[in-house]
């Protein structure tokens, strides 16, 4: 595994996104003195809190699965997780609605699901989920130390037993293909398979080896702590702060500074300038690259879709509806067509709506509720809709009137606050085309063909996020901060 050179005493890590938190925290964890340079007045990035009227929201993520990184990157400065955060296991995990009225719940259990899944289904797809849970769980093995949780100077790295183990699994199938060999309705076929959207793709067009994506989600379970995904950032924040990371709130990084194929500090917006032995990257690595450091040919990438949060607080409850709901529209392929090929909005969305003060009700006023209304829309390389203009508004009251259409009577009546944010809001918080899912993970952008985590000349510039590998979501930054680590200290493999 290459390393960076040079001393590592001082390392400067810039964004207290969850990639650079936890890569603080490992770094801290084997000795290094540790600066997190941090533009927002609060840790998580991505990960963030929009506080609204007595409402608190999470800005990004929802849906919280492998806790046990979480814990691993807490364990790096000897702290205990349960001592940093209250996770509830959410059960179901999601409810799907379908277009025919009928409802999935999906439990983490697999004997509990195979009922539920007969239940709806019948017992011939309640055997295909037990022998999809048996495949997707044998992947996971198969992938997790080779592939996901390592370093990948070259594709050569990849010959290993294991990749034959998964070719012969047919990982390198289509994702829809292998998914519907274990499923024949359509309703489970799609509950186990939109997870590719997170990666970036079509499930008729992602590799079967994504089916990982669906393992995690649906069988190896989904939490929630308490305070909403933030109090996450928070905790890994807090334990970094106390074991010696010194945090810079409210300072932007303008520039790394560079001699002689080092960097040697980071420069702030007032003019402050941190010297570093080595420098660690959280913005989104094709805008550090272009913003941050000093010019280098780029590599051009293509991006995963984008999505459009609609934030409400709300006087409406429903009792109908789990903590996570998917509201799958009639269009299946069409719909991926619409968003990622023609870069079109969703003509019959398929959404995710989340309602945590189900589960905390502490996030909202006393008998108040709050919902998370996510709609995947094209990225602006994608297409140039015009989110800055009136488009916003009137999106928004589109994705209101479809959830009164899907069973929220009194959805538009009940809103108390609100808040949309489109592309162009993530545009400005710095993400390339305007998606906070970063570059998609079509196979030659992904494993050791993503942009590596070490500048490409300059020996010590380190990068960590969705932008590099392993990859997007929580679990994946997560493991990228211990990989970015990894490269600074020369421990892991
Ligand atoms: C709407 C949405 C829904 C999502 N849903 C899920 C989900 O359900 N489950 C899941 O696992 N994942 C989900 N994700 C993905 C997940 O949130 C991200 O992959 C992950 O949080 C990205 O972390 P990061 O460390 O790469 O980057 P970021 O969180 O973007 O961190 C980068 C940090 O760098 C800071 N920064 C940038 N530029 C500068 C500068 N110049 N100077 C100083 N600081 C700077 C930023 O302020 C930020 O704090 C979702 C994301 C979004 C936005």
């Amino acid at each position: 595994m290459r390393t960076v050179s040079g001393r590592t005493d001082r390392v400067v890590v810039v964004g207290a996104g969850l990639g650079g938190l936890a890569c603080a925290l490992h770094l801290a964890g084997s000795g290094r003195q540790v600066t997190v340079v941090e533009r927002e007045p609060v840790p998580g990035g991505r990960a963030g809190r929009l506080s609204l009227g007595g409402y608190e929201f999470d800005t990004g993520p929802t849906v919280l699965t492998m806790p046990d990184l979480i814990a691993e990157a807490l364990d790096a400065v000897g702290e205990e997780l349960t001592d940093w955060l209250d996770l509830t296991p959410l059960a179901p995990a999601y409810r799907a609605h379908y277009p025919d009225g009928s409802t999935l719940d999906v439990h983490t259990d697999p004997q509990q699901m195979a009922a539920e899944i007969a239940r709806v289904c019948g017992p011939w797809e309640a055997d295909g989920y037990l022998r999809f849970v048996d495949y997707a769980r044998n992947l996971w093995q198969l992938e997790r130390h080779d592939f996901i949780e390592r370093n990948l100077d070259s594709p050569t790295d990849l010959l290993t037993g294991n990749l034959v183990r998964l070719v012969a699994a047919g990982a390198f199938r289509r994702l829809q293909t292998k998914v519907n060999q274990f499923f024949r309705d359509p309703r489970t076929q799609r509950i186990f398979s939109f997870q590719a959207m997170y990666a970036g793709l079509a499930p008729h067009d992602a590799l079967a080896i994504y089916t990982v994506i669906s393992y995690l989600d649906s069988v190896a379970g989904v939490y929630f702590p308490r305070g909403g995904i933030h109090a996450v950032s928070k905790a890994l924040a807090g334990a970094a702060e106390k074991h010696g990371v010194e945090f810079r709130y409210d300072t932007t990084v303008t520039q790394v500074e560079t001699a002689s194929g080092r960097a040697t500090a980071v420069r702030t917006a007032d003019g402050e300038r941190i010297p570093a032995d080595v420098v660690v990257l959280n913005p989104d690595l094709p805008v550090a690259y272009r913003d941050l450091l000093p010019p280098t040919r780029q590599r051009r990438l293509r991006y995963s879709p984008s999505c459009v949060v609609l934030h409400v607080g709300s006087t409406q409850g429903y009792s109908g509806i789990a903590h996570h709901n998917i509201h799958f529209g009639r269009s299946w392929r069409g719909t991926f067509q619409e968003v990622i090929k023609r870069g079109q909005l969703m003509s019959d969305p398929s959404l995710l709506v989340t309602n945590p003060s189900r589960t905390d009700p502490s996030v909202a006023p006393a008998g108040r509720h709050s919902y998370y209304v996510l709609a995947p829309v094209p990225n602006l390389d994608r297409a140039s809709l015009d989110w800055r203009g009136d488009l916003a508004r009137r999106y928004a009251a589109e994705l209101m009137a479809t959830l009164e259409d899907r069973g929220y009577v009194g959805f538009t009546d009940g809103v108390e606050v609100s808040e949309i944010i489109t592309p162009a809001d993530w545009a400005d918080a710095g993400m390339a085309a305007g998606t906070p899912f970063a570059a998609a993970h079509s196979l030659f952008q992904t494993g050791p063909f993503r942009p590596s985590n070490l500048h490409r000349t300059l020996s010590n510039v380190v990068f960590v996020g969705s932008g590099t590998q392993p990859g997007v979501g929580v679990p994946m930054v997560l493991i990228s901060g211990k990989l970015a680590a990894a490269r600074v200290t020369g421990g892991g493999r």
